[in-house]
């Protein structure tokens, strides 16, 4: 945004009003008019206001760089459950791999039961090293399917590629695009065309500008819906696995106005920092929590050391439901 000065407005008071309005601005050197540019690192701030400051000309304003996002109704919805403002605080739960047909069907009444409205859980694991376990594919779509519908909660799992993206919406309600996938715009697009509504986790080292034009990408090409989900940056710090960015879980809920939800799980990596992050989450606005959950966590087949034990994850899940604010 650029705000342009009438002729003969004092520049220093302009810059004195816009910085009392939580305005980042630098001067344009070199301009015909004297022009302040404005930073984006600065508040939302209508149009309007700004032109009524005293000694402002005009403000320039630049093309939306993600209209469908900008224009999707904050509410996203997966088959009956709503999320974003004004929706139920939703919780998002499971293993991070499914790892046994019998194990995800009590898991998933257990939790359905306790308020969680999702389960979340991985048939094909983006895994750092080749040599871990990869996934047990679609023979856990299926298990996870039927455990999702015995229990009434809606099914989530990711897509790692083109190749799966026709079974992972047959069996999905909801599809997950993972961190490391967040700027695989061929798989965006093929995920997109299926309709379904997508949870997008924000990748490790994107802006929030990059996550939103990600998402840009999927409702361009169809998806019926974009919840973000942030789920740790990379820091330098490695007392948490990732670091969990708040800041910019409000900016998506309350200046984007957008559905986004929190996944302290693979923020933090811990346990025991988990029901911290969640309630701070949902203090902060964000209109969801995502973490994982096992009921033998030593066992687990991939991420065992943050997943919650299942008498947990029932009692975080009661309490982030409970008021349903
Ligand atoms: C996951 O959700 O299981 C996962 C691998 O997360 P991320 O893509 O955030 O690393
Ligand atoms: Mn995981």
């Amino acid at each position: 945004m650029i705000v342009t000065l009438s002729k003969g407005a004092d520049g220093a008071a302009v810059k004195k009003q816009l910085v009392a309005r939580g305005l980042w601005v630098e001067r344009l050197e070199g301009a015909e008019v004297v022009a302040f540019q404005v930073s984006p690192s600065s508040r939302p701030i209508d149009s309007d206001e700004l032109r009524s400051v005293q000694g402002v000309a005009d403000v320039l304003l630049s093309a939306p760089a993600h209209p469908e996002v900008s224009k999707q109704s904050s509410i996203v919805k997966v088959g009956p459950h709503e999320l974003g403002p004004g929706a139920p605080f939703a919780v998002f739960s499971g293993p991070c791999s499914i790892d046994s047909e019998e194990r995800i069907h009590r898991l998933a009444r257990d939790l359905a039961q306790a308020g969680a409205t999702f389960l979340r859980g991985g048939a094909f694991k983006p895994r750092t090293s080749p040599y871990s376990f990869q996934g047990y594919g679609v023979e856990a779509l299926k298990w996870m399917k039927q455990a999702a519908k015995d229990a009434g909660l809606a099914m989530v799992t990711e897509c790692m590629s083109e190749a799966t993206v026709d079974d992972v919406a047959e069996y999905a309600d909801m599809v997950q695009i993972g961190s490391r996938n967040m700027q695989n715009y061929a798989l965006l697009k093929e995920v997109g065309a299926t309709g379904r509504p997508v949870m997008l986790k924000r990748g490790m080292a994107a802006t929030v500008k990059e996550w939103l034009l990600a998402g840009e990408y999927l409702l361009m090409h169809g998806a019926g819906g974009v919840v973000f989900c942030e789920r740790g940056i990379r820091g330098f710090d490695s007392s948490t696995r990732n670091l969990l960015d708040l800041g910019s879980v409000a900016d998506m809920a309350h200046a984007k106005k957008v559905a986004v939800i929190v996944d302290p799980s693979h923020a933090s990596g811990r346990l025991d920092l988990v029901p911290h992050l969640a309630r701070a989450a949902k203090a902060l606005g964000a209109h969801g929590a995502m973490f994982e959950t096992h009921d033998d966590p030593g066992s687990a087949l991939s991420d065992g050391p943050q997943a919650l034990s299942v008498e947990a994850a029932v009692s975080l899940t009661r309490e982030l439901t409970e008021s349903r604010a």
